[in-house]
């Protein structure tokens, strides 16, 4: 049976609705808190790991909902604990130590980091790196060689049939299917009334752009997102303040714009 839904929310995680320093949504709990008195769904939407984004999923009570997860390549069933069993990642590592060292050098992905390095890049604990190694479908990684080496080493990719997908911090590869793919088979699964996004990165831009009413949650840590196309008609706004505190006011003038209680 599918749940019946009003209004979905689908909404990035890192530098979105959780703050880049303190990995917590604490300061979006009165927009969280509204969209449960509406009975509206909340879709996490991040490039996380599925053992990653069950714990939060559970944490925000949003289990009946799916998850989009390792930013878009798979996806959480509703009241899942796992991702569906895929080798997707094993053909991706594959692919990568098939490839030049010249070029594989540059490229440092989840894989090749130990647990602990893994703790250091990101400010994780270990057992939350540990889950974010718990890869299905997409290798995230950082770059480290030049902008004419990196077209070579997506060129290469792209001939295996591997897309890559810049977010916040890392440089994604998977076998090509982002966010708003996988938003687009949920909304065709739920047929919302209204469908919200709210993403910070690149990686989040058809995302934003798919949705009834998009939201660039500002990110201080990286370049602004070019001005997308919708925003001349009010379809696509900007948040002043970044992360959650954004991510609530944001959402809580949208819900009073639209009259949506
Ligand atoms: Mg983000």
């Amino acid at each position: 049976m599918v749940k019946e839904c009003f209004l979905l929310v689908f909404s990035d995680l890192d530098g979105t609705l959780i703050d880049h320093e303190t990995y917590t949504w604490d300061d979006a709990q009165e927009a969280l808190a509204r969209l449960r008195d509406m009975d509206a769904g909340l879709v996490l939407a991040s490039s996380k790991t599925a053992s990653e984004v069950v714990a939060i999923r559970t944490a925000l009570a949003q289990e009946a909902w799916p998850a989009i997860v390792e930013n878009g390549a798979g996806l959480l069933p509703p009241f899942a604990a796992d991702a569906p069993a895929s080798s997707e990642y094993e053909r991706i590592r594959l692919v990568l130590s098939d490839m030049p060292a010249d070029l594989r050098q540059h490229f440092r992905g989840f894989g090749d980091l130990g647990t602990a390095e893994l703790c250091q890049i990101t400010g994780l604990d270990t057992v939350a790196a540990q889950r974010a190694q718990q890869r299905s479908f997409s290798e995230p990684g950082l770059w480290f060689g030049s902008k004419d080496a990196k077209i070579r080493f997506l060129a290469t990719l792209r001939e295996q049939g591997i897309s890559a997908q810049q977010g916040g911090r890392f440089l994604t590869l998977s076998f090509g299917r982002n966010k708003a793919d996988q938003m687009r088979d949920i909304i065709g699964t739920y047929q919302p009334r209204y469908t919200v996004a709210l993403g910070d990165a690149p990686n989040d831009i058809a995302m934003l752009e798919h949705a009834d009413f998009g939201i660039i949650v500002t990110n201080p840590h990286g370049p602004p997102l070019p001005r997308l196309i919708r925003e001349d008609q009010g379809r696509v706004t900007r948040t002043q303040v970044a992360g959650p505190v954004g991510w609530n006011r944001a959402l809580l003038d949208l819900i009073d714009r639209l009259d949506l209680n």
